[in-house]
């Protein structure tokens, strides 16, 4: 284990692997992560798979817009399949008033460059066969949104970085950072000390408590939520459906992965709820009643790790020179990933990222300064 490096990565989901691969790429040789389980095994592993534009403020389409940029040629880029298919996402809508709404987040969207329109019943229905028409009276549908295997796209950049001279510290737990005179001096961790004066907070779950080692107080809270994949069929589903809060798609084996928002106090342990299949189930049917007799393989949950406005933080800490944060993703954060590893990056070796993100700064929350994004699902 090194003793010393440039820039720590304290978390081994895809925020903290895309950004070491970045630094490694910008030319950084002596990038670690450190992560006290396995690569993935936060809420990267546990993630719905959906990558989308269909976001309703102009922080969150504008890094989508890039990160979906980049997902286009994250393959070839890092070496390895990550699974990225671009099928698009299909929102339906229930209603006049939920269409007016739609009808204001498709013009925004547009406005900055995202190819989503409204389309008619019909048209959803050639897009993804038996939907139920009594369900919805019109569809918001991108066909640049997509989906990508998370399991395929850690491993992709882990190998990437590897082969630039990153190094990953997987079970080792960071329990503490020495501060003096306003500088981070090391990492303490369950295996040693990393002498550093730049941390990268991208812990997740854990960002809050990483944050309170060095007295800076990042508002995040973990809402558990629940998700399911069932046994593979043919491919029909190839968008990303959602309804209100339902989501599913196909995966790359052809089972549907889906989820819905369950009323859930923060920081519950990641146990599966029994009602949640349910709910799952019988609002997939409704929306699908071709799907009845399928058989549920598994269900586990993971945590959205939730700010006050959905938006991430992003940027440096002002009260502490050296420590980055990368958090709050509020349940977008895989599909960010390949966005905020090169803007992190180039904010670390450059003094300014190439998307402007101080709109997305800890900092906000003091000021009273948030962005309310409207489109969050499940
Ligand atoms: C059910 C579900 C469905 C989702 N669906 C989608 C989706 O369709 N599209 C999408 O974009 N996002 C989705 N998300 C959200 C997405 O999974 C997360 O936003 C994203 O994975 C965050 O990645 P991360 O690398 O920032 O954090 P994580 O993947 O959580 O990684 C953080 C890592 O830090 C490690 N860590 C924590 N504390 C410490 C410590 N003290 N020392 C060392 N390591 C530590 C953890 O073990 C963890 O591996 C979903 C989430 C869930 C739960």
């Amino acid at each position: 284990m090194k003793r010393r490096a440039s820039v720590v990565v304290i978390g081994g989901g895809i925020s903290g692997l895309s950004i070491a691969y970045n630094l490694a790429k910008l030319g950084l040789d002596d990038v670690v992560v450190v992560e006290k389980r396995y690569l993935g095994s936060g809420s990267t592993g546990k993630c719905g798979t959906g990558i989308r534009q269909q976001f309703t403020t102009k922080e969150h389409i504008m890094l989508m817009k890039e990160s979906v940029k980049l997902w286009e040629k994250l393959s070839e880029e890092l070496g390895r399949d990550v699974g990225y298919r671009q099928t698009g996402y299909l929102w339906l809508i229930r209603d006049e008033e939920e269409l007016s709404v739609f009808k204001e987040n498709v013009n925004i969207q547009n406005k900055y460059g995202v190819p989503s329109r409204i389309i008619n019943v019909e048209e959803a229905l050639e897009i993804v066969p038996y939907l139920n028409p009594e369900v919805f009276i019109a569809a918001a549908f991108c066909h640049k949104d997509g989906k990508a295997s998370p399991f395929k796209t850690v491993n992709a950049y882990y190998e990437a970085g590897r082969r630039l001279g990153v190094e990953y510290y997987t079970y080792t737990e960071v329990r503490g950072m020495v501060v003096e005179n306003g500088r981070i001096r090391k990492v303490i961790t369950s295996r040693g000390d990393i002498e550093t004066d730049k941390v990268v907070n991208v812990a997740g779950a854990g960002a809050r408590k990483i944050g309170e080692m060095v007295g800076v107080n990042i508002p995040v809270e973990n809402y558990r939520h629940h998700i399911v994949v069932t046994e593979p069929f043919q491919e029909f589903v190839k968008p990303m459906v959602i309804r209100g809060k339902l989501y599913f798609t196909q995966t790359e084996r052809g089972g549907i992965i889906g989820g819905i928002d369950m009323p859930e106090k923060p920081d519950q342990p990641l146990r599966a709820r029994l009602d949640f299949l349910e709910v799952f189930a019988t609002n997939l049917v409704k929306v699908m009643p071709i799907l009845k007799n399928v058989n549920i393989l598994r269900q586990w949950a993971g945590y959205y790790v939730m700010t006050k406005d959905n938006h991430p933080i992003l940027g440096e800490a002002e009260k502490l020179e050296g420590f980055y944060i990368a958090a709050g993703f509020s349940g977008h954060g895989f599909m960010m990933g390949p966005i905020v590893g090169k803007l992190i990056a180039e904010l670390i070796m450059y003094g300014k990222p190439s998307v402007p993100i101080d709109a997305l700064r800890l900092e906000r929350f003091e000021r009273g300064e948030l962005i309310y994004e409207r489109a969050v699902i499940g």
